[in-house]
């Protein structure tokens, strides 16, 4: 298996510089080269990710392995070919812009391709983010977006930063945030968990604004606060913008700013979360929402974190710091 794992690898490497080459030099990937620096990416950025463009017609790739004389059963492990009935090869990835993805020794072992819109070309039938299947060096549960390169400013900063997207990795990078991975367009693995913690023991949420980041958010912490004992923060971006929207709108200093002085604690994420959709001037529901914080108050750790939000609710619902301490005493007996 490790001689084909390094051949395949290779494959991807040759691949990445292959697309990355056509993103940069031909008329192929200008339409592209263009779209990228639209969205705000310099060619700096661009060499440092070594994006690159999958043109239409789906035989950039198959030339070049058939001039190599790559043999069909490593072409079919790769994933980065699809074979016709009639035998013939065809490149999977096509008209997409392509993300190359590393595993933690930085070795390119799969990619990840967003569709480029075209005026003849019906990309609504078309998923927007393409991932390489799984094959036997990519296994998409133990790999986060950016890690080879994040867990050294990890080690640095003593924080990892999360992301929904590959966009938004590479803004943040862009504008100073280098300690970004994202997860492969799923939600958080155990196994992605334990990367995590290897090289931190705090990790900053930042995921889209919109209510699918939000509810994201939500799950993460839920299964991070019960899984792990890292120490969790969430930068929520307002207006249902994503960091790579923020940046771009707002600006890179403007972005550091909300994930550093801008963050919030897990409780307080919850605070406004809980709010969601309800209506705090009806009884019942202020009664349900005085539910859901009396079990959140119950999982902070720290007394003196913990004693600041009973102080604020207390003042927030005109109720008695003592009734509240009176509700968290009751639902830690019931949770032993
Ligand atoms: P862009 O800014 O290029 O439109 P995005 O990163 O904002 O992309 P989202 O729609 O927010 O895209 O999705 C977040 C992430 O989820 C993507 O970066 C990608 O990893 C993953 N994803 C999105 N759509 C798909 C899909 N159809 N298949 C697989 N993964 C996907
Ligand atoms: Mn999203
Ligand atoms: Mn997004
Ligand atoms: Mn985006």
């Amino acid at each position: 298996h490790q001689r084909q794992q390094n051949e395949l690898i290779k494959l991807h490497e040759k691949a990445a510089e292959i697309f990355h080459h056509v993103l940069l030099n031909t008329q192929a990937g200008e339409q592209a080269l263009s779209y990228l620096k639209g969205r705000g990416l310099t060619e700096e950025i661009i060499a440092e990710f070594q994006i690159g463009f999958a043109p239409r017609e789906r035989i950039l790739l198959k030339k070049i392995f058939e001039n190599e004389e790559v043999s069909d059963e490593l072409l079919d492990a790769s994933g980065l070919m699809t074979q016709r009935d009639n035998g013939e090869w065809l490149d999977r990835f096509y008209q997409r812009i392509m993300f190359p993805i590393r595993n933690a020794q930085g070795k390119i072992i799969a990619f990840s391709g967003r569709i480029l819109q075209t005026e003849n070309f019906d990309s609504d039938k078309m998923p927007k983010y393409l991932n390489s299947p799984e094959t036997l060096i990519f296994n998409k549960r133990q790999t986060l977006f950016n890690y080879d390169q994040a867990k050294n400013e990890a080690r640095k900063e003593q924080e990892l930063t999360l992301f929904e997207g590959f966009m938004d990795v590479i803004a943040a990078w862009t504008a100073g945030v280098k300690n970004g991975v994202a997860s492969m367009g799923t939600s958080l693995t155990n196994e992605q968990i334990k990367m995590i913690q290897r090289v931190s023991n705090k990790l900053l949420l930042c995921y889209d604004g919109d209510s699918a980041g939000i509810e994201a958010t939500k799950r993460a912490l839920d299964l991070l606060s019960s899984e792990t004992t890292l120490e969790l923060s969430v930068a929520r971006l307002p207006d249902g913008l994503d960091p790579d929207d923020y940046i771009g709108k707002y600006g890179a200093e403007e972005f550091v700013r909300l994930t550093k002085s801008g963050r919030e604690t897990e409780f307080t994420f919850k605070m406004s979360y809980f709010k969601r959709g309800k209506n705090l001037k009806n009884e019942q529901e202020r009664f349900g929402y005085l539910q859901e914080m009396v079990k959140e108050l119950v999982k902070v750790p720290s007394v003196i974190e913990r004693e600041v939000y009973i102080n604020q609710i207390a003042e927030e619902f005109d109720i008695s710091v003592e009734a509240i301490t009176e509700e968290i005493r009751g639902a830690q007996q019931d949770g032993h």
